[in-house]
């Protein structure tokens, strides 16, 4: 297995994807302007990184 990370594009940003948990709720900011995504803590959620399989390309993912 070769280890890796699943890439997230944000706005002009590219990212490690990381794990929240519960169902994906909309982010608002200051509570009522939204299209800003979805609700996350990018400093307490767990980055994923991920191992692939060079022969089948099965991955699977971890948490830090
Ligand atoms: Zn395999």
């Amino acid at each position: 297995m070769e280890r890796g990370f699943t890439v997230d594009y944000a706005h002009g940003m590219v990212l490690q994807s990381t794990w929240h948990a519960g169902e994906p709720t909309e982010a608002k900011l200051l509570g009522f302007i939204g299209g800003l995504g979805v609700e996350s803590d990018r400093h307490s959620d767990p980055k994923i990184i991920s191992y692939r399989c060079p022969e089948c390309h099965l991955l699977l993912n971890y948490t830090t």
